[in-house]
């Protein structure tokens, strides 16, 4: 019988690959790299392990339910750690705001920085909760296929002023300017800009609120690992180093899917995991719906890139927090220059992620494994060669880091490695470098984003960070199970 095909194993593609599996219908999960995870990649280096992306996990209730719905603990798979502060936020003045989810701990610092902006607090976390039901628990695993969906949903958004940007939202309730970047910068960390529409991602900091921050013991890649586990437990194929180039098709259906090392795997059905663009352009260029939505495609906002330096130093800085977000001198103008400048800016906002502080058996005994990102315009902004950048970043980076938060890093360097956005292009097939594929804007949003399933060629379906709700974690296992659903209707 023919399979059903995933491509792709990211948590998207693995979240997809279960539903169908634990629902009966047997899938083959087909992965170009040598390991599964896609941006959650794992590198191992001299005794360091290092979660190449994901390490904020939030919506464990998403995760879990993978679990549940095939019948199995999720506790026999992997262990969710609970982590305190959510993240620690710092500015070059010498503030400090450490953000978690205890009421109290939370107004007593927002004291701190405004009295006055305790009550506008208060109003922010109601107008974000009321976005977060409306926005996630109601529409993020709905499918948007037809614009009236869309019309189903503009009154609510209307209502919930989703065309402001996240940064006019909190500004509405917010007037000191730290506290307004400490309760925006979420945006950031799904590819979107605080200062564009929509208003709709000040959701995270509910999501956040509503279940906290976790970490899994053992890294991101641990959760990888059991993801993997369930699937194969369920009967599930999984094949690594298997790399699709084209997509066959017959009239308007998919009929097969062809791989670099020549194998054709006749299918009743393909769900991709890969970069949209990358999807219609290389494996459905010789089609003309493929050509078409090329084109099309070309024509969105793709979100930022990011330049990732992981790090294993011989010293345990136990002054970290394990999420620290190190602010620049810059706000506003620096988001810009991310989302629109032709150059790299003098200066940056990094995060910086201390898992030791969490989990020390991911580096040797009294040794850290860090990583450190800024993100940077993609290559479409900047057409920058980060061959060249890159080392120079690095070393700006490493100056910066050790003046401000980790003193000797340069002399208690182990091992260190880049990631540049010529390699979100390269290894993982991303348009333009992008971190976190269309750009999450209220007009590439819901039906406006390329749908879970395409509309002319009915057996071709999308899943992951490209497709609605979006980026993130809890976004492409919203993705998955809005997938699925599409799915499973076409095939049981
Ligand atoms: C550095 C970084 C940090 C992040 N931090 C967080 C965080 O803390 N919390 C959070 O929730 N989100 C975070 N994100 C966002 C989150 O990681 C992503 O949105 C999410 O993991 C994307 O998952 P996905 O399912 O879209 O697939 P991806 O992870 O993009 O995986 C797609 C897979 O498809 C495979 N593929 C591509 N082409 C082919 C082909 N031709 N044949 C076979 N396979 C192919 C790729 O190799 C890859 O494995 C971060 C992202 C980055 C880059």
């Amino acid at each position: 019988m023919s399979k059903t095909v995933v491509i792709g194993a990211g948590f998207g593609g693995l979240a997809l690959a279960i539903r169908l599996q634990a629902s009966g219908v047997p899938v083959l999960l087909l992965e170009q790299r040598d390991k599964p995870g896609g941006r959650a990649y794992v590198y191992q280096d001299e005794g360091f392990t290092f979660d190449a992306g994901p390490t904020v996990i939030t919506d464990p209730s998403a995760i879990e339910a993978l679990f549940t719905l095939a019948g199995k603990r999720m506790a026999d798979y992997v262990d969710l750690l609970p982590v305190t502060p959510f993240y620690r936020l710092c500015w070059e003045t010498g503030e400090v705001f450490d953000y978690d989810n205890h009421q109290e701990r939370l107004e007593a610092q927002i004291r701190r920085f405004n009295p006055e902006d305790v009550e506008g607090y208060r109003r922010f976390h109601a107008y974000s909760r009321a976005v977060f039901e409306e926005g996630y628990l109601k529409l993020g695993a709905v499918p948007f296929l037809s614009f009236r969906d869309m019309l189903r949903a503009g009154p609510k958004l209307a209502q919930l002023q989703a065309w402001r940007s996240v940064y006019g939202m909190v500004s509405k309730f917010i007037k000191n300017e730290q506290l307004r970047q400490a309760f925006s910068f979420h945006t950031l960390l799904v590819g979107g800009n605080p200062f564009a529409p929509s208003s709709i991602y000040s959701l995270i900091h509910a999501l956040e609120r509503e279940w906290g921050v976790w970490f899994a013991r053992g890294g991101t890649g641990a959760l990888v690992e059991g993801l993997v586990r369930l699937f194969q437990d369920l009967g599930g194929t999984l094949e690594l180093n298997a790399q699709v180039t084209r997509l066959e098709v017959d009239g308007s259906r998919i009929k097969a899917v062809e791989l670099e090392d020549g194998r054709r795997i006749e299918t009743l059905a393909v769900a991709s995991n890969a970069d949209v663009v990358h999807t219609y352009e290389k494996w459905l260029g010789h089609h003309p719906v493929g050509a078409a939505r090329t084109r099309s495609l070309k024509r969105k906002r793709m979100s930022n890139s990011l330049f990732v330096l992981y790090f294993g130093l011989n010293h345990h800085h136990s002054q970290l927090a394990h999420h620290t977000v190190c602010f620049g001198p810059r706000y506003k103008e620096l988001i810009e220059d991310i989302f629109t400048k032709e150059t790299l800016a003098e200066d940056f906002s990094l995060y910086l992620h201390a898992p030791c502080v969490t989990d020390p058996s991911l580096a040797p005994p009294g040794c850290g494994s860090y990583y450190v990102l800024a993100p940077v315009p993609h290559l479409g902004t900047a057409n920058l060669d980060w061959t060249v950048e890159g080392p120079r970043l690095r070393d700006r980076i490493f100056a910066y880091l050790e003046q401000h938060y980790m003193p000797g890093l340069r002399e208690q360097l182990v091992t260190q490695r880049m990631f540049t956005p010529f390699d979100f292009r390269d290894q993982l097939g991303a348009h333009l470098g992008s971190a976190f594929s269309v750009e999450p804007i209220l007009q590439q949003s819901a039906w406006f984003r390329p749908h879970n399933r395409d509309s002319h060629i009915p057996n071709l379906y999308l899943v992951g960070a490209g497709t609605h709700p979006g980026a993130g974690i809890p976004g492409v296992i919203g993705s998955a199970k809005a997938t699925a659903g599409l799915m499973l209707e076409a095939l049981l």
